[in-house]
């Protein structure tokens, strides 16, 4: 299937998106290792820094799917604090809350099945909203920072870390490469499923590109926005606080 987001009504698109992930749950953390070559671990550890959460925060890891977020939000939060851990798609928060259990992780985190565009919690409840990889696949990105925006306290930041744009023409060069031509192979023979990794490549092309997400923040009722590039731009996090 080729999923193009302009034709495809509203509905429909939150149930693509919804039936890309059943799919690839279980070999959801595999591929995440292959694809980056493990890199994706370092993506999110620098995410969790520029969080800079404190012991007793309360924290939302939205589309926190398997809970990498959560584990290391969970460790710096500590036994005082609390991550909840939100996604669309119930499958991948039952693997995400297996996981969690697994490890001895489970006193203080939460689970809850969300829509990022409509979040059913309090306004100014986290000290932290945080979306991994999550944003590129939300329909109303506007709706969804708004919605984050509400729930943060005052003083409190959203995390974006998502793919972004890379800032050179040979990382561009190289990475159109791997995207369209490697990676969906790697996803044919892996998790048997070709389609899905091309929309994850054709997804990463129409995200937003670093300064117009530092926009769309703004816009949202976020200040002093700003955004980190790392691998060359390949992923960025954005961060923005609300006083
Ligand atoms: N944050 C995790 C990580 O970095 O490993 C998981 C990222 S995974 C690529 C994207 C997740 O976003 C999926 O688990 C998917 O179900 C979720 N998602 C997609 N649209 C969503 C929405 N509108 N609201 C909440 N979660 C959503």
């Amino acid at each position: 299937t080729h999923f193009g987001f302009k034709e495809v009504p509203k509905q429909e698109k939150v149930a693509l998106v919804r039936g890309v992930f059943d799919s690839v749950a279980s070999q959801y953390d595999v591929m995440n290792d292959l694809m980056s070559l493990g890199i994706h671990r370092i993506w999110k550890r620098v995410a969790v820094q520029l969080a800079n959460v404190r012991e007793g925060d309360q924290v939302l890891d939205l589309a926190g799917g398997t809970g990498d977020l959560t584990t290391l939000f969970e460790k710096r939060v500590g036994k005082k604090g609390r991550v909840v851990l939100a996604d669309i798609n119930a499958a991948m928060l039952r693997t995400g809350r297996d996981r969690l259990i697994n490890r001895g992780l489970a006193g203080n985190i939460e689970y809850a099945q969300v829509n990022a565009e409509c979040l059913p919690f309090a306004d100014n409840t986290f000290d932290c909203v945080c979306i991994g990889f999550g944003l590129r696949n939300v329909t109303d990105k506007d709706a969804a920072l708004r919605s984050m925006y509400r729930v943060l306290k005052p003083g409190g930041r959203v995390i974006v870390l998502e793919f972004s744009h890379p800032t050179d023409p040979i990382t561009e060069k190289v990475y159109d490469f791997y995207s369209f031509n490697l990676l969906p192979k790697i996803g044919a023979i892996v998790a048997k499923d070709e389609d899905s990794y091309r929309y994850l490549a054709e997804s990463i092309r129409m995200h937003p590109k670093q300064d117009e997400l530092k926009r769309m923040m703004e816009e949202a009722g976020l200040e002093r926005c700003e955004y980190f590039n790392m691998t060359q731009g390949i992923v960025a996090v954005h961060r923005g606080y609300k006083f």
